[in-house]
């Protein structure tokens, strides 16, 4: 029979869920799945000054926005817990009570100071712990432990022990020789575990059979090696992932985008690409296959074809593949997800603005940083009553944008004008390059659209206005660009707005007419 496949992520709550932890996780979740296996969450809590509660939510929260799902853990429980290490101190102390029965320990009273002489004594050439409480007499140990001396629990590293070899899933054979490993602490003076100690210990007791996990572990492995050894636990197959580099090759850090998956969820990605795009960051399905569904990931995912190169983080190729999702995931999902960029849309439009030119923004400008203003109570109220109230407005706009997004917060940006009701925020350099171009009687376009657009004869239907106005073009004896480019900065304000006439029909007729006359005594 072959063993049930049980995989734990294991994160410290000392900050967000950045995207190397975020691809550990898929990894492991995907590989839990794939085996028919058991995905387990556990918190790794010991570091009392780094670890809070804020940050162990934010990362149940990431966790749960990607929509990888835990099996055991924080929330749902499981026969293993508990999930947070600082709730298993009872686990470490039986531990250590098992490696003292097997001689596996010894105590040390060496303080951190003559530690600390003895590493600068030695500089270069120190080799370790020198091993100096080794070989104490047990029963004089025993005397000073009860006298109430203050000492650290190490692991007895066999002298005979030879080189430590495993077979790694990612990086095939690994051998560290024997000697660099010196007897370490398990137990500090104030009884707490060490990080390797409790690690073991936890994999060990929930019955982990595979440690999927970065590759900045590899080194701590063949420690944790010794102490499976020492506890007499079945050691569990190590797969490291190597490491995520941005497009320059340097490690992945704020200068290439977003470090965690918040900022990226706040920034408009769908956790379904981002799934797909972390998953391929040292995997792949077959060397070719760029979008896949989760169901793929999780049927098709194996620690074979991942690979030990380093992964390279291309926010570009996100981007694009975020545009993939968007264009395939309909209008109504599309509004769902779009509603707190629609939202401020709706805020910053109709009816608080009046007709005027405005400055292009200067697309060279430093982006910037500054917090936004989070959209209060009343606009949120405002918002949803309109949506309920015309949702096919909503689904209306999805396909003017769904082609060319990349992103959802785009929307906030791109669909502006939508919400502008009867005004028109006319960009500068449109105004300039389109309506107040030489020679190019803009002022007759727009007038002679107007009047098929006031027609009431004709249907307000995108295809037919279309085709009327295009007619325009021969007896005006004008290009269709000189004709219908100024019409859509008078109605849309700028010169790159998405698709004019489908835009005119979720606009409401007399908005469209109160546009284009306000852009006329604006400009002209
Ligand atoms: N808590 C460790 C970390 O955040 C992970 C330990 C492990 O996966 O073995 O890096």
């Amino acid at each position: 029979m072959t063993e049930q496949v049980r995989v734990r992520f294991a994160p410290s709550p000392t900050g967000r869920l950045h995207i190397g932890g975020a691809r550990t996780a898929i990894f492991n979740w995907a590989f839990a799945r794939a085996m028919g296996g058991t995905f387990i969450l556990r918190i790794e809590d010991t570091d009392p000054e780094r670890s809070t509660e804020e940050n162990v939510q934010v990362i149940l929260n990431a966790m749960k926005w990607l929509g990888l799902d835990w099996d055991e853990g924080p929330e749902v429980g499981g026969e293993a817990g508990p999930y947070f290490q600082m709730q298993r101190m009872s686990t470490y102390a039986a531990a250590l009570e098992k490696l003292k029965e097997r001689g596996a320990v010894y105590p040390c009273f060496c303080s951190k100071e003559e530690l600390d002489a003895k590493r600068e004594a030695a500089g270069e050439s120190y080799a370790g712990y020198d091993r100096t409480c080794r070989d104490l007499d047990p029963a004089e140990a025993q005397r000073r432990i009860d006298a109430g001396e203050p000492h650290t629990w190490r692991l007895k590293v066999p002298l005979d022990r030879g080189a430590i070899e495993f077979d790694d899933a990612v990086y095939g054979h690994v051998s560290f020789p024997a000697d660099v490993m010196d007897d370490m602490i398990l137990v500090r003076t104030d009884g707490s575990p060490t990080y390797n100690f409790a690690v073991v210990c936890d994999d060990a007791n929930m019955g982990i059979t595979h440690v999927i996990r970065g590759d900045d572990h590899l080194s701590n492995t063949p420690r944790q090696i010794l102490i499976y050894e020492a506890l007499g636990a079945k050691t569990p197959t190590f797969a490291h992932l190597s490491m995520i580099l941005g497009p320059d090759g340097k490690k992945l850090s704020k200068r290439h985008g977003a470090t965690s998956v918040e900022e990226y969820r706040d920034r408009g990605f769908l956790p379904d690409a981002m799934v797909n795009f972390l998953a391929l960051l040292g995997w792949s399905l077959d060397g070719e296959t760029t979008i896949m569904s989760r169901e793929t990931i999780c049927s098709e995912f194996s620690l074979d074809r991942i690979t030990k190169k380093d992964a390279i983080f291309d926010e570009t190729k996100l981007s694009w593949m975020n545009g993939q999702y968007i264009q395939k995931m309909g209008a109504a999902e599309w509004v769902r997800l779009s509603e707190p960029w629609l939202a401020r849309a709706h805020a910053e439009g109709y009816p608080y603005v009046h007709t005027a030119v405005v400055p292009t923004p200067d697309p060279n400008a430093p982006a910037e940083e500054e917090a936004v203003e989070p959209l209060n109570e009343e606009q949120w109220a405002a918002f949803a009553d309109e949506l309920n109230a015309n949702p096919a407005f909503y689904e209306g706009l999805y396909p003017l944008v769904a082609e060319r997004e990349t992103s959802l917060a785009e929307a906030e940006a791109k669909l502006a004008y939508m919400f502008w009701g009867p005004c028109v925020l006319l960009d500068e350099k449109s105004v300039n390059k389109v309506l107040r171009k030489e020679g190019a009687r803009a002022d007759e376009a727009i007038a002679a659209c107007r009047e098929v657009l006031a027609d009431e004869a004709n249907p307000w239907e995108a295809a037919v206005l279309e085709e009327k106005c295009r007619a325009l073009a021969e007896p005006l004896d004008m290009k269709l660009k000189n004709l219908l480019q100024p019409l859509r900065v008078a109605i849309c304000g700028n010169m790159v707005s998405p698709p004019l006439f489908e835009s005119i029909e979720l606009l409401r007729r007399e908005d469209v007419l109160a546009r284009i006359d306000a852009t006329v005594a604006e400009v002209f």
